[in-house]
């Protein structure tokens, strides 16, 4: 007999919660279609799963359905957000500010454009983890074009000032980005009032199945520009191609839904 030991790692993954898995069935089994055959119904049920599913994580963080962009995980919508920029608005400027404590899912995307000639700032942290916001506003420039600062860290939970930092990267009219991958369902987050203008998040931190999370992509004040980093059927409206997965989508929102 082995015995088991006590899971206490769940900043590497969570358990999946027995609803949320539940609530996926279905979609495995006999609503299965694709979300983009527009004409059978087959189609129609899967893609009214995604619809609602898309609307509950809006309402969540105050977006809009439209602003959500679906993808793997949370490494993928921070590679989306991150690389997509830095492709869109290179002509503005080819400067980005991070901080060093950041997930490697920030900061290879990061080292990566610094390859490509793009100037990336790795700001340090204080003592306390915290971002200085002093030290942060000194390293805006003109040619800034983003901003990566994370929700919550993923080692020591500490919670960075993202209402604050918004505020600022509004002012100098810099792209705020945020992984909230350990932040979000835990800690409230609005995109409206704490200027965010990108957001990376992820379901198997919270209690949902790995391989799903979402990129909220800000459409007004000021409507981002990203550039798709995966090329092909034109799903989520062209900024992430790739047949939806409808039950993981089903799954991503379910632990804000009223249960
Ligand atoms: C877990 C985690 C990621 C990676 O998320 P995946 O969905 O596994 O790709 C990124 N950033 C932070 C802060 C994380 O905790």
């Amino acid at each position: 007999m082995s015995h088991r030991p006590i899971y206490l790692d769940n900043h590497a993954t969570t358990p999946m919660d027995e609803r949320v898995l539940e609530a996926m069935l279905p979609y495995f089994r006999e609503h299965f279609g694709n979300p983009s055959s527009i004409s059978h119904a087959y189609g129609w049920e899967a893609e009214a799963a995604v619809k609602q599913a898309r609307q509950t994580l809006a309402d969540a963080i105050h977006a809009t359905p439209k602003e959500i962009v679906f993808t793997s995980g949370a490494t993928e919508a921070n590679n989306l957000a991150i690389k997509g920029v830095a492709e869109a608005y290179f002509s503005k400027g080819r400067h980005i500010i991070t901080i060093q404590t950041e997930h490697p899912a920030v900061l290879d995307p990061c080292t990566y454009l610094q390859d490509l000639g793009f100037e990336v700032t790795f700001l340090p942290v204080q003592g306390d983890g915290l971002v200085n916001l002093t030290q942060l506003e000194k390293a805006i420039r003109s040619d800034t074009i983003l901003v990566s600062v994370m929700a919550a860290n993923n080692e020591i939970g500490v919670l960075q000032p993202l209402a604050e930092i918004g505020e600022l990267c509004h002012q100098h009219q810099v792209l705020f980005h945020t992984d909230a991958a350990q932040g979000i369902g835990k800690i409230p987050v609005d995109v409206l009032d704490m200027n965010i203008d990108l957001m990376s998040f992820t379901a198997h931190k919270l209690y949902g199945p790995k391989g799903i999370g979402a990129l909220y992509v800000r459409r007004r004040n000021p409507k981002v520009k990203l550039a798709s980093q995966i090329q092909g059927g034109g799903q989520e409206r062209g900024l992430r191609s790739g047949t939806l997965y409808t039950p993981q989508i089903v799954a991503l929102p379910k632990r804000w839904n009223s249960d």
